[in-house]
């Protein structure tokens, strides 16, 4: 039998002894206020405003991942802390991340409704304004059934962006149905073209931005790679 512990809370937090493996030193300051004073708060600067140090970051991982058809993994819980991170990856890194789950069974409603938000796609009709309560590939297979001879697949969030295709849903889309796919919605370059056709089984790639814009300054310039280009890329056979 272990001595039972005589109660004892942090002189600085809430923390107490009903954390059994609590430790406080001789002021009475438990270990994780020590550890946040020491490992957390030097680097813990909540009112500077740091966002180029994190688009530097997320400029390597991005630069890392190119042709990859994901650049890095996010573990979700469905709670605050990772949905809001699941946010800024995506939106505001512009990061393409593999989002891991595990759900034990115990999971809250609420943090299974997160995870759909997040990691759901939805359908819009009428130029993207009007939401249909339908998933791409369920719409896709139906479509297909309907008679429709070709699928043009558009990830509107990616349109323009230039960071890659969604390989995922480009995938899965083609993996349902026979007809041919055309993917669009993100084709930043060459390397993005060969990355849907290998990895999102797509048919056909098709791209506006990557054809017009060019250099950092995106300059207009019509343009479209070579039959050099694509042949050295292993995309076009002559
Ligand atoms: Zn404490």
């Amino acid at each position: 039998m272990g001595e039972i512990r005589p109660y004892q809370r942090c002189t600085q937090c809430v923390m107490d002894t009903t954390d059994s493996k609590i430790i406080f030193d001789e002021n009475g300051v438990c270990d994780h206020c020590r550890n946040f004073e020491k490992n957390i708060k030097p680097y813990w600067k909540p009112q500077e405003n740091r966002f180029e140090e994190l688009e530097e970051i997320a400029k390597k991982i991005r630069k890392a991942g190119k042709g990859k058809e994901y650049d890095c993994i996010l573990g979700l819980s469905g709670g605050a802390d990772s949905s809001y991170l699941a946010y800024i990856a995506k939106e505001v890194m512009h990061l393409r991340p593999l989002i891991f789950v595990v759900d034990t069974g115990w999971n809250l409603n609420v943090a299974v409704e997160n995870i759909e938000k997040i990691v759901k796609y939805t359908c819009y009709i009428a130029d993207g304004t009007e939401r249909v309560d339908t998933d791409p590939f369920e719409l896709v297979q139906k479509a297909e059934e309907l008679g429709a001879g070709e699928v043009i697949i558009n990830l509107i969030d990616n349109d323009g962006m230039m960071k890659g295709y969604d390989i995922d849903l480009v995938r899965g889309v083609s993996d349902r149905v026979k007809v041919p796919v055309i993917a669009i919605g993100g084709a930043g370059g060459i390397e993005d073209l060969k990355n849907v056709l290998k990895n999102g089984h797509a048919h056909a790639a098709a791209g506006g931005s990557m054809f017009v814009f060019y250099g950092r300054l995106k300059a207009v310039l019509i343009t479209a790679p070579s039959e050099k280009e694509l042949t050295e890329a292993g995309i076009y056979q002559n």
